[in-house]
């Protein structure tokens, strides 16, 4: 690979604010290369050639860090539904103090991102086989994390409910999506409310090769998440929370004046 190449992925890191020395640099190509390895073994990632996984996996992982800014450099980080490890091991690599959780609920993808974990000679970082609604009721993780992140896991109402009980109080929920997502927004804020989130803060960033960008959509948790929640395994994704529709009015009730009903 040509050092211009390698410059493109750095000054896009530069322009979001993270300066990745030649350690970084370095990991960052290995993971690359462990992709297209091992990418298509376990329907791991489609992205396929160095610029898009550089673009589309890497830089959009790094703008991320909009949503972290005043966050430990020690924090604890899980990323619910990593996959291929997409965003938590490009943001471990850009910020290595960080402790890191990776949990997917499939174990093909959790066994191949463990072994590029340990080839990456990335140290804590903790591998979980298990679905994000089941750790969320462990001691161990429930409310344990500063931050929560999720990429293409879930609409927002869904990643709520996966994100927040894991989330410590004061901590943040951080999740990325492309533009457009107001009406999924407005979906959400019963969800958020609901599991302990302030209004969620929207914040734009650049995504290489797409003009619209991406939004990070960041909610602090600010109050503890009722016991009830997360439901079973699947039931945040077959029904996500919504707020109760309002009472009907009792039957008999008159109509309001002035307008005759049938
Ligand atoms: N974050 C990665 C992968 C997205 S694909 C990326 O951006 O490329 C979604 C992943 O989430 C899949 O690997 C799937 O197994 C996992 N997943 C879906 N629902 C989950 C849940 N409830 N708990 C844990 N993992 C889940």
């Amino acid at each position: 690979m040509g050092f211009e190449i390698v410059d493109e992925l750095v000054s896009a890191a530069a322009a979001a604010g993270i300066a990745l020395d030649k350690h970084q640099q370095r990991q960052l190509r290995a993971y690359f290369e462990l992709l297209q390895e091992r990418g298509p073994n376990a329907n791991l990632t489609a992205v396929r050639g160095w610029e898009r996984v550089r673009d589309e996996l890497f830089v959009r992982s790094l703008r991320i860090q909009v949503g972290l800014r005043g966050v430990p450099h020690d924090a604890r980080m899980i990323d619910i539904g990593t996959g291929a490890g997409i965003p938590g091991i490009v943001l471990k690599i850009a910020f290595p103090s960080l402790a890191v959780t990776l949990v997917d609920s499939t174990l093909k993808k959790i066994e191949i991102v463990a072994e590029i974990v340990k080839i990456l000679g990335l140290d804590n970082v903790e591998l979980v086989h298990a679905r994000a609604e089941e750790l969320g009721r462990e001691l161990d993780h429930r409310e344990a994390y500063d931050i929560a992140v999720a990429r293409a896991v879930g609409p927002l109402a869904e990643l709520a409910e996966l994100m927040l009980p894991l989330t410590k109080i004061g901590g943040r929920a951080v999740s990325l999506k492309a533009v457009g997502i107001e009406l999924e927004l407005a979906a959400a804020a019963f969800a958020a409310s609901e599991l302990g989130a302030t209004e969620a803060e929207v914040i734009k960033v650049d995504a290489p090769g797409n003009s619209a960008g991406d939004c990070v959509v960041v909610w602090r948790k600010v109050s503890p998440t009722p016991e009830r929640y997360p439901r079973r395994p699947g039931v945040p994704h077959k029904r996500p929370l919504r707020a109760p529709r309002p009472a009907r009015p009792p039957s008999g009730a008159s109509a309001p004046a002035g307008r005759e009903t049938l």
